[in-house]
């Protein structure tokens, strides 16, 4: 993987533990945090591990061979030239996901290319590269139309002025072409590992970044790039938008923004417990990993949906719901969801909820998760999904088809009593690290769509 530079930067590789059943101590040892699915990065080191000389060169030389190209300066010098070419004369290399100069035809030539590249094309790079497809942690979803629009409206409204958008590509285009086409100005800046972009876009623009590990390839240029974005001048408000892969680490993530949030602030704030307003976007069934991290978020019913996702698309007509929602830390009674879509106002929870969402008056809230009515069980004391039923059993509601597991027996996986295997805090850990939650609700282990079409 050319992001594990191994002597020259502290790469941003990750420490990870490796255990085995029964065993309370694992092995820890690193791998790349950006590739975790070992076919697409061999980068692996046991932490204790003396690396020889001739593996280092290897790597390093590895490493160079599958360098970029180009510079991200250098990218922008050839954007300058590309856009001056006529039209007959743009051509963009589909196999090498790269504008082709005329001098560079010949080199290219027996790979498939586009023609007459378009400056409509050229701003809306996310529909002209293809989507990165790396199933655990590089697969890039992107924005169905009604998503974005409805996010850039939605941050217009309330104020913001500029959008820090980490691994959101297509929001980040969609503000740049309307900042140029409006008097409305708006601006955006990418923080995205895809380094394809920086071929569309400058250097206050564009950074090359790591979100699992708050690494800036461009170095402290770039880090000031970001931290003069953040400084809020004019009364140009800030916010952060982020739609990370679902395979990754929400400790990884949470403690990435956390600096970036933390750089908001170095930007002389007087208010001490102000915090930098963001957007965090995930399946809902990360809520409480979420909240872990970040007590004061809020999960909104709004369904974020995809354009390259059969899958995730909204509801309605028989199309499968998306589980995904936006996380906020603003006042949930400020973001307004489109009534057009069923959405409506909740007084007593003082926020916008699903159509499908009822307000439980013995919870006192609006409880429903996946846009569907669910169901208050007074054994539970809670709500719960329309297809759980009470197990006397289990003593909880789950679904009809399940095998009772008794807890008193002790856990299958770790031998301790207490929980389930189900709720084994070693296996969930160990899930979430393979990136397998992408494929179940932890809550009722039914099978999640996110996974091969
Ligand atoms: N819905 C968004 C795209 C989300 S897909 C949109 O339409 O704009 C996830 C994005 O995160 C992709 O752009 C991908 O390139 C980026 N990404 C994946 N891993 C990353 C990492 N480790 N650091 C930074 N960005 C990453
Ligand atoms: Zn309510
Ligand atoms: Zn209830
Ligand atoms: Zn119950
Ligand atoms: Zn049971």
């Amino acid at each position: 993987c050319v992001i594990v530079s191994s002597r020259l930067s502290p790469g941003p590789a990750l420490l990870f533990v490796k255990t085995s059943q029964g065993k309370e101590e694992g092995r820890r040892f690193y791998a790349c945090s950006a590739c975790r699915d070992r076919k697409d990065c061999n980068f692996f080191q046991w932490e204790d591990e003396k690396v020889s000389e001739t593996r280092l060169a290897a790597r390093e030389e590895y490493n160079r061979n599958h360098q970029p190209s180009f510079t991200h300066r250098q990218n922008v010098d050839r954007y300058k030239n590309f856009v001056l070419l006529p039209l007959s004369k743009r051509r963009f290399c589909q196999e090498c996901q790269q504008l082709l100069l005329p001098a560079e035809w010949e080199k290219h030539s027996d790979h498939q290319f586009l023609c007459d590249i378009s400056t409509a094309q050229l701003k809306s790079p996310s529909q002209l590269l293809y989507p990165l497809e790396n199933k655990k942690t590089n697969a890039q979803y992107l924005f169905a139309g009604r998503s974005c629009q409805f996010l850039l409206n939605l941050l217009i409204d309330l104020g913001f002025r500029r959008v820090l958008s980490v691994g959101t590509p297509r929001l980040h285009e969609m503000i740049q072409s309307k900042a140029s086409q409006e008097d409305l100005s708006v601006r955006s800046l990418l923080l995205d590992i895809d380094f394809r972009y920086s071929q569309f876009y400058t250097e206050d623009e564009f950074c090359h970044y790591n979100m699992f590990n708050h690494h800036f390839f461009g170095g402290e240029a770039a880090r000031e790039t970001c931290k003069k974005f953040l400084h809020e001048e004019n009364d140009e408000r800030v916010i952060m938008v982020t739609d990370p892969p679902f395979g990754g680490l929400v400790e990884a993530l949470a403690s990435s923004f956390k600096k970036l949030m933390a750089m908001w602030k170095e930007t002389e704030k007087e208010d001490d417990a102000h915090k930098m307003p963001m957007f965090w976007i995930f399946p809902y069934f990360f809520e409480s990993r979420i909240l872990d991290f970040f007590p004061s978020f809020s999960m909104m019913d709004y369904q974020v949906d995809y354009d390259n996702h059969a899958l995730y698309k909204h509801g309605k007509t028989g199309r499968r719901q998306s589980p995904v929602r936006i996380f906020t830390n603003l006042a949930p009674s400020m973001i307004v969801l489109p009534e057009e879509e069923g959405h409506r106002f909740c007084s007593v929870c003082q926020r916008y909820v699903s159509s499908g969402n009822q307000h439980c008056e013995i919870c006192n809230s609006c409880t429903s998760k996946d846009g569907r009515r669910w169901k208050h069980c007074v054994l539970c004391k809670k709500c719960v999904k329309p297809s759980w039923f009470h197990c006397n059993n289990c003593n909880c509601c789950t679904l009809q088809k399940h095998s009772c597991e008794k807890t008193d027996v002790g856990c299958f996986v770790c031998g301790k009593a207490g929980h389930k295997r189900s709720a084994c805090p070693r296996l969930s850990r160990t899930r979430t690290r393979k990136g397998d939650l992408l494929r179940h609700d932890p809550a009722d282990g039914s099978v999640f769509p996110f996974q091969d079409n």
